[in-house]
């Protein structure tokens, strides 16, 4: 992409109204615009990031056995009064009604209607295990948004569905997530830990929130430190094995972590002092089990081996891609701006071209810039005619990890000159052996 071409509305001042650095970031990165309290436009910058971070949810989602589909926004109210979460839900939910006066709401969350389109098609025990997940808006009113698309009105949610025949399926489906989140979270740099949790208005017994550690967290949260160096569950994990599973999951519970609403102080206090973490956290995900809650009032039934029919057992399984933008630049910034982990960035590599107009320069980065698009590797060109201050700026500013300089000074010499963005390191290089580092 050529910034000359783009839509990249740079803001110079840092937004007053801003209060943490995700949102002072974004803002000024021209990735997001708020359009109305809580609720924000995405800009294209924002946009690709919110995408790959989408990607990889999905991959890591149908890894573990998820299928995807896709649920309207605007949900029926007389689905949420056969589960009587109409009324308990309160003024979070933005209720609508249309023009022959029946009653609809923006969903903030799909329990019901997923459960209404199960018990529509499946029938027998031998349809399952089944996990149906979406990508997509939800509106909840919040009392207090803020802190930009970490707490916005508006915001996307993947949420994913499982249906089991009995408790110990159900388990085996909830694991299957749990071990997802670990991979997905940490494929995007961010370390989360699973911690005990309240199940809210979602309801049911067993349930954990996947919590990243930053000083603008708006939990308090109380684990073991040694969460802090765990390793990630491998790619090839076996997400059929039910004990290899189990063992994984025991292993990342078995030490003390827990929220607030959950915390047991006498528990965590008897941990050595060293051992003890309280910290504030940014709730990244959140998955339940709360067995027949919906199934049962909604007759989700399906017919087991014997031929009994019996309410099914569900799960449900949140993340929050908008949220987690704001929480990948919590964790990864420094004064002069983001700092993308690389599979996230919106382009991997930002070619400055020093001196635009001046012939040598100009070749040199047009031939940059096709080298490197024809082998696939992104690129965001910066072919304007700003000053190079300004240019170094933007660029540490969007945080694109690779930083490409080229201008006739080096170029005399045959030389350009590649910067790592978090690092900062800086290398000298012919043009050639630029691309083949970068590719
Ligand atoms: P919170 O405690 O922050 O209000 P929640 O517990 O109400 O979140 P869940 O119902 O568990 O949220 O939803 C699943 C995920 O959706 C959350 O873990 C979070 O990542 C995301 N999410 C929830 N509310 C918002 C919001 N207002 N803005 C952005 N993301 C959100
Ligand atoms: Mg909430
Ligand atoms: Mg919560
Ligand atoms: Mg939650």
């Amino acid at each position: 992409m050529r910034l000359s071409r783009y839509f990249l509305p740079i803001l110079k001042e840092t937004p007053k109204e801003a209060e943490v650095i995700s949102h002072r970031l974004m803002l000024r990165a021209g990735m997001i615009r708020q359009e109305s309290a809580g609720i924000y436009a995405w800009l294209p910058l924002g946009h690709r990031v919110l995408d790959k971070v989408c990607d990889i949810i999905r991959e890591e989602q149908s890894r573990a056995g998820a299928i995807e589909l896709l649920m309207p926004t605007i949900q029926s109210a007389d689905l949420w009064r056969e589960s009587g979460r109409y009324d308990d839900y309160g003024k979070e939910m933005l209720r609508i009604k249309d023009r022959h006066e029946r009653d609809m709401l923006f969903g903030p969350t799909n329990e019901e209607m997923i459960t209404e389109i199960f018990r529509g098609s499946v029938r027998s025990y031998k349809q399952l295990p089944l996990n149906l997940y979406h990508i997509q808006w939800k509106f909840r009113d919040e009392v207090r948004p803020r802190f930009g698309v970490y707490r916005s009105r508006e915001f996307l949610m993947k949420d994913a569905y499982s249906f089991d025949l009995d408790a110990e399926g159900a388990r085996h489906a909830y694991n299957r997530m749990f071990v997802a989140y670990l991979r997905t979270y940490a494929r995007m740099g961010l370390k989360a830990i699973p911690m005990q949790a309240d199940t809210g208005p979602i309801g049911g017994d067993l349930s954990h929130e996947f919590i990243i550690l930053a000083s603008t967290g708006e939990s308090q949260v109380f684990c073991h430190k040694d969460y802090l160096d765990f390793d990630t569950p491998a790619e090839d994990v076996n997400f059929e094995d039910r004990a290899e599973l189990q063992v994984l999951v025991d292993r990342w519970t078995d030490l003390y972590a827990a929220t607030e609403e959950k915390h047991d102080e006498a528990a965590f206090g008897a941990l050595p002092e060293a051992e003890q973490l309280s910290a504030r956290g940014i709730e990244v995900g959140h998955i339940f089990y709360f067995g027949t809650k919906y199934s049962a009032p909604m007759r989700a039934h399906v017919a087991g081996p014997n031929g009994q029919e019996v309410p099914v057992h569900m799960g449900s399984y949140g993340i929050g891609p908008s949220r987690l933008l704001a929480a990948i630049i919590e964790a990864s910034h420094d004064d002069k701006g983001i700092i993308w982990p690389e599979a996230v960035a919106p382009y991997k590599v930002g070619l400055i071209n020093l001196k635009r107009g001046d012939e040598a320069t100009d070749t040199a980065c047009e031939a940059l810039y096709e080298k490197l698009s024809r082998a696939g590797v992104e690129v965001l060109y910066d072919d304007t005619d700003d000053r190079p201050g300004g240019k170094f700026a933007t660029m540490d500013l969007i945080g694109l990890p690779w930083q490409l300089i080229v201008g006739p000074k080096g170029l005399a010499d045959g030389t350009v000159e590649l910067k790592h963005r978090s690092s900062g390191e800086r290398e000298i290089l012919s043009p050639d052996a630029a691309v083949v580092k970068l590719v």
